[in-house]
């Protein structure tokens, strides 16, 4: 997969979906990938991100603290999301790596107008670095919370596993893009049949 941090990042629909999308699906993700995601999610500014991004040199023990979370929650969010996708139910412990993040920050709600529809989002109170974290575990656990409402899809290429929520007015969306997953799937449909031509009667 060569999709860009940020087109990855604009196909889930959610940020705790976003989060789950980013870096390798199977593997972890570096601390770069983590900085930037929080950078487009618009968790952070351009000017705390690159502070940020120093902060293995300046502070190791804080950052790991951060990574080790960060990394833990990603990892539960996939767990979790595959369950959803496949209408199952999971251990009550898959939750705790999001609990965590819920318990340990304190913010508030407030209502945003986005795209002319009223929503609300979760502005986290700025202390220590956990905030960094907190809107994403909210998004999680109001996910989790709707179930099959949320209509979360695993993209139906088998190689790209990458999470989205289907918000298509039918709810029949297969791919987490039509010009990526879609389209590479189309191209070798017609080749197929392309090829197949010259034995169909
Ligand atoms: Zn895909």
């Amino acid at each position: 997969m060569s999709q860009t941090a940020s087109t990855t990042q604009l196909l889930g629909g959610r940020l705790a979906v976003n989060f789950a999308n980013v870096g390798p699906s199977q593997t972890g993700l570096s601390w770069e990938e983590l900085i930037l995601f929080l950078e487009q999610a618009h968790i952070i500014s351009p000017e705390r991100s690159s502070q940020l991004l120093s902060l293995p040199q300046a502070d190791p023990q804080a950052a790991e603290g951060l990574f080790v979370r960060a990394l833990r929650l990603r990892q539960s969010l996939r767990k979790l999301f595959a369950a959803l996708v496949r209408a199952e139910r999971f251990p009550r412990e898959w939750a705790d790596p999001i609990n965590e993040v819920l318990r340990i920050t304190e913010g508030h709600d407030e209502l945003v107008l986005q795209d002319g529809r009223w929503r609300t989002e979760f502005i986290a109170r700025e202390g220590g670095l956990d905030w960094l974290l907190a809107a994403i575990a909210r998004s999680a656990a109001e996910i989790v919370v709707e179930g099959q409402a949320a209509r979360l899809r695993l993209c139906a290429n088998p190689n790209c596993g990458l999470f989205f929520c289907d918000t298509s007015r039918t709810g029949l969306r297969r791919w987490c893009s039509m010009s990526v997953c879609g389209n590479r799937h189309k191209v070798a449909a017609f080749a197929r049949k392309h090829a197949s031509r010259g034995h169909a009667a």
